[in-house]
């Protein structure tokens, strides 16, 4: 739907109202030296609408927050910026966890839907940990297990017919008896 209603800004999808009112050299100054445009005031007293230099999009900020940051975040070259970590873990990134500002949802190579903080997949981007699907991952230890229970009832793989029957640790009390 296009946003036609003048008296808003939408600001990652959300439309903002445009509030009356100057806008200050100084905090024209700060959006200026700190990677941004000052475009209006929006929602109350307290909110400034921003394009950020980068990438061209709009941002809210609170005015507090322009004028006592180093570096203001975008919201959307930090959005850029996990997508590109995403691909260089081999994930894509689908969306935000609502829930944590720590967590996202990824979509896993395997075609699984993953959620992982934001960290981790840092650590894989940088080959520091392996990518892990949990759902493959419990498949795999269930075919595995059900594996293990047919060797279980199958001839032991060394020769030994009677080794399944009994405990290893009577195993190794006979061994030791054997040797002395
Ligand atoms: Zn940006
Ligand atoms: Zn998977």
């Amino acid at each position: 739907m296009p946003h036609t209603d003048p008296s808003t800004l939408m600001i990652h999808g959300v439309p903002e109202q445009i509030m009356p009112g100057a806008l200050h050299p100084q905090w024209v100054e700060a959006a200026r030296a700190k990677g941004f445009e000052l475009v209006a005031r929006v929602r109350n007293r307290y909110n400034l609408a921003l394009r950020c230099k980068t990438c061209g999009e709009l941002v809210r900020k609170a005015v507090y927050v322009l004028m006592t940051s180093d570096r203001p975040l975008c919201a959307h070259c930090l959005e850029n910026a996990w997508a590109k970590t995403a691909e260089a873990a081999g994930l894509r990134l689908l969306r935000r966890d609502p829930g944590t500002t720590q967590y996202a949802f990824y979509l896993a190579p395997c075609g699984h839907e993953i959620r992982r903080q934001f960290e981790f997949v840092r650590r894989i981007a940088r080959g520091e940990v392996k990518h892990r699907c949990e759902i493959c991952h419990a498949a795999r230890e269930a075919a595995e297990a059900a594996a293990r229970d047919w060797e279980l009832m199958s001839a032991d793989p060394e020769g030994d017919r009677g080794y399944r029957l009994y405990p290893p640790h009577r195993r190794i009390q006979v061994a030791e008896k054997a040797l002395a």
